[in-house]
């Protein structure tokens, strides 16, 4: 079956057919964090989905071109630079650092392409420089540029591809210059927006005078400028839809760079918000969490991470300390049901059960059903649980077990943190040491310590059993 998602373009769900066709390759944007504060764990929802499509296209074969930007100008952060004194840097890369830390403990791989807004100034002068020559951007008496919704659409193009606007209730000629306006206004919004003088020394030069970007313009250029003026997959959260994305396709489109009769993105795929204890993240509820807050509580970024995998990407989660606590438990029955299957195929290899991985496959292709996809696993979980029981596992199929299992892993992003990347014959002789130990037969246990220590792992004794470490 080929993969198919809910396109919020088509509002259907399609098959993914990327634009190259038969090349395989595919071109991924997700908007990445504004680095004004720590990012929530909200946030970090959406990233670990778009992290998961990315795999997920890597394990279908696909070349995956994977872009996520750093917001790193835009008025929230301009009010908190003001506050301090140092620079725009100086207070973001703080913010950066802590982001691409949390990113990481969550076991998502690094974008091959992180670009900051502040660092692509001159790509956005020259997009907002294409507009206006179109007659679609105008420049307005205080120096700020704007996006003219009503001369985009009297070039035959479309406003409101994303989702239906009551274009009655459009006041032409309004505007707005803040990057958070309500989503209802439908409004000319700013793509360059004139020094004032809350904005400190933020401010760059441009044909329009001195000032800084609006944020939807940066997403436009940055995306543009890495994946080219068309490409196949624009990610984000849904409260991005409107007017961000829709923004995003008006500039982009509006520039008119593209092929004859090709669109700036092939397929919009947003995901639903994430509520704690049934309520939006606030500050005041004190249900605001950031990854750094439940690591510091013990949890770790696989238990956050797969927690936030239990959940559809198009329905809201309920994200718990109790969800928590239960991944963990989950999480410790699939690395029990590994330790046994590592024990029972005492070094053996065999091919991958493909029974196993069709069954993710199905699931995963079928618009990332990762409750199927669970379910799948851990159905497959408790029959080696019984066969290792009833000793009637074979060290053959408990090889097929593992050989699938290190793919699936991939998919999901489950490496265990210090386990990551040890080969599989490897994990196999840490537990023929566990078990040596366990039979008290030490010498054997140093051994095969050994072992593991010239193949360049060491291991590591924690509450929760051994691991292997890189040495
Ligand atoms: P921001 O740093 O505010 O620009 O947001 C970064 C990403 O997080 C965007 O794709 C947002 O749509 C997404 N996001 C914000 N809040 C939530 C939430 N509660 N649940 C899921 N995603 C969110
Ligand atoms: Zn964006």
């Amino acid at each position: 079956m080929a993969l198919r998602f809910f396109n919020t373009l088509s509002r259907s769900v399609q098959e993914f057919v990327p634009l190259e066709g038969d090349a395989k390759r595919a071109g991924l944007y997700c908007c990445g964090p504004t680095v004004h504060d720590f990012a929530h764990i909200g946030n970090f929802r959406t990233f670990v989905f778009a992290d998961l499509v990315r795999r997920w296209l890597e394990f279908k074969g696909y070349s995956v071109r994977h872009v996520m930007n750093i917001t790193d100008v835009e008025d929230k952060i301009i009010h908190r630079v003001a506050q301090t004194n140092g620079s725009l840097r100086d207070y973001t890369s703080k913010y950066e650092a802590a982001f691409f830390e949390d990113f990481q403990a969550l076991g998502c791989l690094r974008p091959h392409e992180t670009p900051r807004a502040t660092d692509c100034i001159a790509e956005i002068i020259s997009l907002i420089g294409k507009l206006i020559e179109r007659g679609t951007a105008y420049r307005a008496a205080d120096g700020s540029v704007y996006f003219s919704i009503e001369k985009y659409q009297a070039r035959g193009l479309r406003y409101g591809q994303l989702l239906k606007l009551n274009f009655e209730e459009m006041r032409p000629g309004q505007r707005v210059s803040s990057d958070e306006y309500a989503k209802e206004a439908v409004a000319d919004f700013a793509l360059w927006k004139a020094r004032v003088p809350a904005d400190g020394g933020v401010f760059w030069p441009s044909p329009w005078g001195e000032g800084r970007p609006g944020w939807h313009i940066e997403c436009s250029a940055m995306s543009m400028k890495l994946l080219g003026p068309s490409f196949d997959l624009h990610m984000g959260g849904e409260d991005l839809i409107f007017p961000h994305h829709e923004d995003e396709i008006a500039q982009s489109e509006g520039a008119g760079l593209q092929a004859p009769g090709r669109p700036f993105v092939k397929y919009w795929l947003h995901g639903a918000h994430l509520l704690v204890e049934g309520k939006k993240m606030s500050k005041s509820l004190g249900n605001y969490f950031t990854v750094r807050d439940l690591l510091a509580q013990g949890f770790t970024g696989r238990e956050i991470r797969y927690l936030l995998l239990t959940a559809h990407y198009r329905e809201s989660f309920n994200f718990t300390l109790d969800g928590l606590r239960a991944a963990r438990t989950a999480l410790g029955r699939l690395d029990e049901c590994l330790g046994k299957l590592r024990e029972a195929a005492a070094g053996a290899t065999a091919p991958p059960d493909g029974n196993m991985l069709q069954q993710l496959t199905d699931s995963l292709d079928d618009d990332f059903n990762v409750s199927a996809a669970w379910g799948a696993i851990f159905e497959w979980v408790r029959n080696i649980n019984r066969l290792a029981a009833s000793g009637k596992l074979l060290p053959g199929q408990a090889a097929a077990g593992l050989a699938a299992w290190q793919k699936i892993v991939l998919a999901m992003g489950l490496e265990t943190g210090e386990t990551a990347g040890a080969p599989q014959e490897l994990l196999a002789v840490l537990e023929q040491r566990n078990a040596a130990r366990k039979a008290k037969e030490f010498k054997r246990a140093d051994v095969l310590r050994d072992q593991l220590k010239s193949a360049g792992w060491a291991i590591e004794d924690t509450p929760k059993g051994a691991r292997l470490k890189r040495l």
